[in-house]
């Protein structure tokens, strides 16, 4: 049993279940991803499980197919949105430093202009 899996609890287990609206790019049997609604690139996507996970690292600890699921989503979704060959960033915040505040896994998939490195 993963951690606040009641869909009433988190976000975007409520996004996964249709019950707020999102703007969806591409679906799989185990993922989402939807555009971020705070854009910080012109592309900025969200991947995530449509299961509850709290973080990356509580998903690579209990279901390391369903991370590869999400990075393999990632990396459509660059493709589906024409900044592969550009070039782009997959982000996982995670945790109060990391800079994290939705407590359900996500990558961020960013692109669609040069990115600044390192990040602040
Ligand atoms: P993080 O800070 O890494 O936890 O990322 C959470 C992201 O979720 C932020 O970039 C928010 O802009 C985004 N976000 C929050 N609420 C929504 C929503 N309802 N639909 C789409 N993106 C959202
Ligand atoms: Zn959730």
């Amino acid at each position: 049993m993963n951690e606040m899996s009641n869909p009433d609890d988190c976000l975007f287990c409520r996004l996964v279940a249709g019950d707020i609206p999102s703007t969806i790019v591409l679906e799989t049997p185990t993922t989402v991803a939807f555009r971020d609604i705070s854009p910080a690139a012109p592309t900025h996507v969200l991947v995530i499980p449509r299961a509850h996970h709290r973080d990356v690292a509580s998903m690579a600890d209990s279901d390391q197919q369903l991370l590869a699921d999400v990075m393999s989503t990632a990396v459509e979704v660059a493709r589906q949105e024409g900044i592969e060959d550009e070039g782009y960033r997959f982000v996982a915040n995670t945790g109060t430093y990391g800079g994290q505040t939705v407590f359900h896994a996500h990558v961020h998939v960013l692109g669609g202009r040069g990115l600044s490195w390192p990040p602040g």
